[in-house]
């Protein structure tokens, strides 16, 4: 019987069965099967087909993550929405009616920045309740017959019912609207979560022959466009965005020997005290200035570069530039204290960073207090006692400044930081987004500060994009600030300016008589 019991129970679970339950035939001839069980067995056969019919109901509950919808479309498991297959099949049939009384439709792909780093430092379960709390979001910002799917692990996209008069205007303002509700605060158990989204678009009516493949892709292709201009970032599919696809390709290809060229440069962020408002240095940020493509950030050319094994000259590279830059501002008779320059893991590694490093400076008449090195707080924390740990000590000893960049994301130990000779901590943007507003943000602020008095280290907070976080800042004891709100990075000849403009704004009466942070 139990061997009964268990093939029974086999037979319900198999594929094919299960397919038939979902069948709309099945319930319905329950009923008629309930009668034809009486009228042959009697009441022993009413109360045993009464009981047994609904069973297989009852012991084959579908699981969340292959529910499948009355046409057969797949759901996610975690959020609930379409997966893309099943979006793209109510797609097609959503198009149908495109070309009635000139319909046309939208296709979203939304894509949250970043969501790898957030996963690997809050942790698989608040990711999904992020993903979670985004698919409600979304899903409320749409009307009942428009379409929202989960696409990958961070993405989702989401195709309007066709309407009239549906053009660019309408689409950016949805587009917009989207964003928003994408980076609102995320209230969870234990912190605020913020993040941003990049997003594409793409019209019907930019396309020759709209299909559903043809609008997803454009959408992904705008959205990719989009999340390689930075974050946060809204684009529309064009026509041409094909060929630009194509020749971003080529311009990877192109990065692995643009390091000759000369096209690399440094830029230059700065850093202020939130004490004085004078300038405590500048962060040094590469730059690719491409003959045709413009200005590229580090996003579209660093993961070449370390491929092709050059990090090494590209630190060898800023640091000269950023050491130039030193020289000549002293030379302008302009205080700038100190340029830090960005090291990744395996220039650290370098056996001959120290020496390359000591040149530098020698050839400029600097002392070595000029120059910051910024050491990623992950590989701080990945790092036992190698190569890494004797060349930042090496480097420090020779009187080089070390930054701990962005601190709080990448579990250093507190033992792995009093290890190295770190003088200031970065405290990583996540934390200062909108703190002059999030009571929560201020609690991490606050004890970041805490604990690098404790530890007697100095503090800078990255990121900082207005003046009320600036504000909040300042009163919870950061000494300094540097982001989008003081000034973006800029080319050499544009820091001149800069510094004599902010000059200008501090006054004689901020400068006299305050000690520097
Ligand atoms: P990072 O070291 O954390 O640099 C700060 C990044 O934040 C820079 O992005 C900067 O432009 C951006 N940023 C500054 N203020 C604000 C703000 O107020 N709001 C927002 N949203 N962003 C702000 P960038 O220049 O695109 O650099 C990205 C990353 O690339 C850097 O992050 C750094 O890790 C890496 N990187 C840049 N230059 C170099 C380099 O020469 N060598 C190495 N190894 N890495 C580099
Ligand atoms: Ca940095
Ligand atoms: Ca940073």
């Amino acid at each position: 019987m139990p061997l009964r019991s268990a093939k029974f129970t086999q037979t319900l679970k198999s594929a094919a069965t299960r397919d038939f339950l979902r069948r709309r035939a099945f319930p319905a001839a329950i009923p008629f099967l309930t009668l034809a069980a009486w009228a042959v067995l009697g009441e022993i056969g009413l109360m045993l087909a009464a009981t047994i019919l609904p069973l297989p109901f009852l012991l084959s509950p579908l699981k969340s993550s292959d529910r499948k919808d009355a046409d057969g479309g797949d759901f996610d498991g975690l959020t609930g929405l379409l997966l893309q297959a099943a979006l793209e099949r109510r797609m097609e049939a959503q198009m149908v009616h495109l070309t009635d009384a000139g319909n046309a439709t939208c296709c979203f792909s939304i894509k949250i920045d970043g969501f790898a780093r957030l996963r690997e430092n809050h942790g698989d379960q608040t990711a999904e309740e992020v993903l979670r709390v985004l698919a409600n979001r979304i899903r409320s910002a749409l009307r009942a017959r428009d379409i929202v799917a989960r696409s990958g692990d961070s993405a989702f996209l989401v195709s309007l019912d066709p309407v009239p008069n549906l053009d660019l205007e309408t689409a950016i303002q949805m587009a917009n609207r989207f964003q928003a509700s994408v980076e609102e605060t995320i209230p969870l158990q234990m912190a605020s979560i913020y993040v941003t989204c990049s997003i594409g678009f793409c019209l019907s009516s930019r396309l020759n022959r709209p299909s559903a493949t043809a609008m997803i892709q454009g959408a992904e292709m705008a959205m990719s466009e989009a999340h390689l201009s930075g974050t946060s970032n809204i684009r529309a599919y064009t026509a041409d965005m094909g060929r630009k696809v194509i020749s971003r390709r080529k311009t990877q290809s192109e990065a692995a020997r643009t390091l000759q060229k000369d096209q690399i440069k440094a830029w230059f962020q700065p850093q202020i005290s939130t004490d004085t408002g004078e300038v405590t240095g500048f962060e040094v940020l590469a730059r690719w200035e491409h003959p045709e493509r413009g200005i590229l950030a580090p996003v579209q050319f660093l993961d070449v570069l370390n491929q092709t094994g050059q990090m090494g000259e590209l630190a060898d590279l800023m640091t000269r530039q950023a050491l130039n830059a030193v020289r000549a501002w002293d030379d302008a008779s302009l205080h700038v204290p100190c340029v830090g320059v960005n090291f990744a893991g395996d220039e650290l590694r370098s056996p001959t960073l120290v020496e390359r490093i000591q040149w530098e400076l020698d050839r400029n008449e600097l002392d070595a207090d000029r120059l910051g090195i910024e050491v990623l707080e992950s590989v701080i924390a990945g790092t036992p006692y190698d190569m890494v740990v004797r060349n930042v000590e090496a480097i420090a000893k020779m009187g080089c400044n070390i930054d701990l960049d962005d601190f709080g994301t990448g579990h250093a130990s507190i033992s792995s930081i009093r290890r190295l000779p770190v003088k200031r901590i970065k405290i990583d943007r996540s934390f200062v987004t909108n703190v002059d507003r999030d009571t929560d943000q201020q609690r991490m602020i606050a004890a970041i500060v805490t604990l690098a008095e404790r530890l007697d280290l100095s503090t800078l907070a990255e990121g900082v994009e207005n003046a009320a976080e600036h504000a909040m800042l300042s009163q919870l004891g950061c000494a300094h600030v540097q982001g989008y709100g003081i000034g973006r990075p800029m080319p050499f000849e544009d820091t001149i300016q800069w510094m004599e403009d902010h000059k200008a704004k501090l006054g004689p009466a901020m400068t006299i008589g305050q000690k520097s942070g």
